[in-house]
Formats: structure tokens, sequence, C-alpha cells
């Protein structure tokens, strides 16, 4: 887009700070938690923090959030790597929760020294009753006065095993009454006996968020720590324990998570379609994932570009599917490779044709000045898509009919001259006559036609499997509708064309490459493909199909 885009509330905030010098550059970070697969939600995240700093100078971390051992896997860290390279961003460094364990048990015992931490045996029961209520004050812990030295040694003895899951906690000691219920001596550490995917067996008791991802933004000295709007509550605690820590002074900056419509967005929910196979698994082309999104097709052009038009907001809202297709279209209209595919085929056979080989070229990509051109057979015996033909057209029918005619993309005008039937009375071919003069690029027939086909020659056609995809969910926002978001999936999100025609040249399709199918949409070779059979998405139909049927409704 040409015209100058307004600042986003955050990028006024980092101009501010650069022009009265608090930071030269700055710093942010990406923090995946590795529990599943990066979604569209995480593909907003990550164009605002990377491209923060691609705009301003400075560098992004990806730090994987992995505090929680009894989640996360390496499955996970390696999808996440790829997804957020393949939308085009490079990370400064790998960094990992994990690798600061030892780092967070040392503020945990400064904090203790300090007496502003303490170890409390209550049950959970007893902590949450405690807690009081949002209107009503919580009450002390009656562990809340152990002496410094007692809590040293028994946060030792948590850290080295002695007791079991749920024993004790370490706490904060803030203010049991304080307006903010997070505040009212927040949990920091838990005893859980468990396997981590990175530290082994090092550790029995883990950080808990709050105590975790401020130190950790401060240790990288990250300068602007991007979340979403849910942990505005958290802004004060993440304040406290890098005032009373005394350490680098990151900043929590929250903005809306951006829900997209017609699906779900949250890993939890996208974990069930998977293990429910609703779907068929995380790349399931018809998922939010941004590893689906590249199965199917999209290109990271056109998600950076959905991002960048959408904006971010403080509000949640719920940002179009219409519009992130048709950044879709946009980018695969000036890339796409034109192919001519029949779905449903018609046979024609052009009764006054005797050539045979001859070998029509047609243009690759129209909307590219330096397009290429391919050769396509052309023969006797041509299909066409069955629907292109009408025993009784209706006005206005440009396509063909019994003595109606039609140009071939890149060949020549045919006449229709007779519909051949069966004894069932189904159109089983059309005997068609051309029009020798008529050869586009040197059309010398003066004969002016409608329509354009496309079409490929029998003899010379090969064969695929199409699959083409709808919206998983029937409603805008399933999440939010009666019940379960699952009554809500639309039983009709996938259909599958077993065989397509479609001209030779696809034989050489490759994974990397983009084509339209000339009327039929925008195809990407899927991963499915084998030695036997090749097999197409459909990545995004040609126009707006969903628009049109609101008009008509
Ligand atoms: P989910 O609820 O899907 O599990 P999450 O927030 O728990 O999402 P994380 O892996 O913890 O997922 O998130 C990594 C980063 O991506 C965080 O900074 C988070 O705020 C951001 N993020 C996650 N979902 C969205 C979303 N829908 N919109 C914007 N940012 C998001
Ligand atoms: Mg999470």
């Amino acid at each position: 887009m040409a015209e100058e885009k307004s600042l986003n509330f955050l990028e006024e905030i980092i101009e501010d700070d650069i022009k009265s010098g608090k930071y030269a550059s700055i710093v942010t970070r990406f923090p995946p938690e590795p529990n599943g697969y990066l979604h569209m939600g995480h593909a907003t995240s990550i164009c605002l923090n990377f491209g923060l700093t691609k705009k301003y100078g400075g560098y992004t971390n990806l730090r994987f959030d992995d505090t929680n051992p009894v989640t996360e896997e390496t499955e996970y860290v390696d999808s996440i790597k790829d997804d957020v390279r393949w939308l085009g961003f490079e990370w400064k460094n790998e960094l990992y929760a994990s690798d600061y364990f030892e780092a967070l048990y040392q503020f945990a015992v400064q904090l203790i020294k300090k007496n502003l931490a303490y170890v409390d045996d209550s049950n959970s029961e007893t902590i949450a009753a405690e807690k009081g209520t949002p209107t009503q004050p919580g009450v002390n812990s009656k562990y809340r006065d152990r002496s410094i030295e007692d809590n040293l040694k028994l946060f030792e003895e948590m850290k080295a095993g002695k007791y079991a899951d749920g024993v004790s906690v370490l706490r904060a000691k803030i203010d049991m009454a304080h307006p903010n219920m997070l505040m009212r001596d927040p949990v920091m550490y838990r005893i859980k006996h468990a396997h981590h995917h990175r530290t082994g067996d090092t550790w029995r008791i883990y950080p808990m968020y709050d105590f975790a991802h401020g130190q950790s933004d401060s240790i990288e000295t990250i300068t602007h720590s991007i979340c979403t709007l849910e942990f505005v509550p958290h802004r004060e605690l993440y304040d406290w324990f890098i005032e009373k820590l005394e350490i680098f002074p990151s900043h929590q900056y929250e903005f809306a998570r951006r829900n997209l419509s017609y699906t779900v967005m949250s890993k939890r929910k996208l974990l069930q379609l998977v293990n429910e196979k609703h779907v068929e698994g995380w790349d399931d082309p018809r998922m939010p994932t941004i590893s689906a999104f590249r199965r199917r097709g999209y290109t990271p052009a056109s998600i950076r570009d959905f991002c960048d038009r959408v904006g971010i907001a403080k509000r949640e809202n719920v940002a179009d599917l219409s519009l992130l297709e048709f950044c879709v279209r946009e980018d695969l209209n000036k890339i796409a490779l034109r192919r001519m595919v029949v779905f449903d085929p018609l046979k024609i056979v052009i009764t006054n044709y005797t050539n045979d080989n001859e070998i029509v070229s047609v243009e690759d990509n129209p909307e590219d000045i330096n397009s290429t051109f391919r050769e396509v057979p052309f023969s006797k015996e041509l299909y066409i898509e069955r629907e292109d033909f009408m025993e009784t057209p209706p006005k206005k029918f440009f396509r063909l009919f019994p003595g109606g005619m039609v140009r071939l993309k890149g060949a020549y005008i045919i006449k229709c001259d007779e519909a051949i039937k069966d004894e069932a009375g189904n159109i089983t071919r059309l005997n068609c006559s051309y029009i020798p003069e008529s050869r586009s690029g040197n059309d010398t027939s003066n004969i002016k036609v409608k329509g354009t086909l496309h079409w490929v020659s029998v003899q010379h056609a090969i064969t695929a499997e199409v699959r083409l995809y709808d919206r998983l969910f029937k409603v805008e926002d399933p999440s939010s509708e009666e019940g379960n978001f699952k009554d809500y999936i639309n039983a009709d999100s996938l259909q599958v064309i077993n065989t397509v025609y479609a001209e030779p040249s696809l034989k050489n399709a490759e994974f990397s490459e983009r084509y339209q199918f000339l009327r039929k949409g925008y195809f990407t070779l899927d991963k499915d493909t084998s030695e036997e059979k090749m097999v197409f998405n459909r990545t995004v139909t040609l126009k707006d199909t969903w628009a049109k049927e609101v008009k008509k409704g």
C-alpha cells in the first residue's frame, strides 16, 4: 500500500522511547510454549515482535517458554522453528526459559533473604480459601512468618526432592489484602517430580509463569515485552519482582488476541480436533495453523500482508477469514503459473481437424510482464468441463451450446455442431468443428466470441487427485456459541475429486510452485503426492464464493 500508515500504539511508545533516549535500539522476544503447533494468532505475535525490531533496529529472541515439564515436547520445538523461519523471520538467539532455572532459583533465594518470600506448607485448598475474593481481603497463611533461615533450609530441601508433589510451595510475601488478587502472596515455585524435556530429572521444583517470564525478559534485556490482554493483571507482579530483585527493567505491553472467523484459535481446542480425528493432523489444510497454511499453499507474504492490514488492537476482535483469503489471492495472482485442468470431463471431437501433434504455446502468467510460455498439445479429441455445455442455454450463457461458438484457451475458436447421447439420453460427446484461421495470436477469422474455455487433449492428459476445502466451522465464532464448539463443525469442509484431467506440463509440478488452474482456483501440490498419484490442494477459490452467497441470500 502506497499511503503512509499511521503508527500503532506500540510503534508510538517505541518512537517515544527512542526519541527520549531511553533506548538506542530495542529488543523483543517471541515466547511460545512448546505444547502445540503455532496458529494464526501466533503469526500475529511473530509479525509484530519481529516486525518492530526490523523497523526500529535491534533484535528479537525466540524463547521457548518451557517451564511446565508435563506438556512440552521436542516435536513442537522443531515445528515452531520451521514456522517462524517460513514466515520469513530470523531470531537472534534461540533460548529456553529452562536455561534460566538456576538463575531463577538464585533470584528466589535472594527474595527469601530479603524476607520477601516464604515456604508455605498449606495445601492448595487452604491457599485458595485464604486468598479471599475480589471484594474481600485474604488472610495471612500461618506459615507466613517463618524465619529467613527456616525458609532457606526448606526451599533447599524442596529443591533436593525431599518432599512429595504438593507438600509445599514458595510464595512471594506481598499483601494478602491487595486489591489485585494476583498480588496476594502469589506462588513462585511448586514441587513437581517430573521429567523435563531439556533439564531431565535435575529439578524437583519448577517456577510458575509469573516468576519466570519477567525475569527471563530481564536476563535477556528485553526492552518491550509484548503479550496479550489476559496478562494485564499480571503486569503489577511482573514489575514487583523486577523492582525487588533490582534487575534490568523490562516492561510488559499488552495487545488484543487475534481471532479469525470460522475457526478456533487455541492450542487446546485445536488439539481436540486432532485427537478426536475431526481433521487429519495439525497440518490438515483446514486448520488455522501455520503448518496447515503452508501445506495448503498460502504464502508467507500473504500472511504478513494480512497481519499488516489488520494491525493490532487493544480490544478483542475477530478478523475476517475473507480478508486473509483476499491477501492470499492477491499474492497468488502475481506468482501462480496458469495451467488447464478439467475436473468433470465432457469429450469433444473436432470433426474437421486433421493435424496431429500440434502444439500451442500458452502464457504462464499474464500478470507477469516477463511471463514465460509453455507448450500445450492440441488434438482432435479434447476434454472440456461438462458444465461448460448446455443443450438449452439461458440468456447470456457464453459457453458452449448447439450452434454456439467459443474460443479454446490459447488455441482455436470452435463451434458445437451436435451433442451425441447414449440410450439413456446422457450426453456422451460433442461433435464440433474448428475455424482454422482463428488460431490464438494469429487470428484472421474476424469472428468475435464471448467465452473462452479451458481444455486438455484426451490422449495427452495426465490425471491427478484434487482436494477442495471449505471453512472448518459453520458459524463465525464457534467458541462464543452455545454448547460445544465442536457442534459447529462444517461436515462438508473437504471434497475430494479422485480423478481430474490435466495438461501434461503439470507432470513436472513442484512443491514450491503455485498454480492457478484456469477458472478453478489456486492450487499447490500436497505432501500426499506419490509416484502413483499427484495430489493437489485448492489453496483458495478465484473469487470469494461466500460473499456471493451473502448477496444472493
Ligand atoms: P493458546 O491459548 O493457543 O495455547 P498461548 O497464548 O497459550 O496460546 P503461547 O505459546 O503461550 O500460546 O504464546 C506465544 C505468544 O503468542 C505469546 O506471546 C502469546 O501472547 C501470543 N499469542 C498466542 N495466541 C495469540 C493470539 N490469538 N493472538 C495474538 N497473539 C497470540
Ligand atoms: Mg499458553
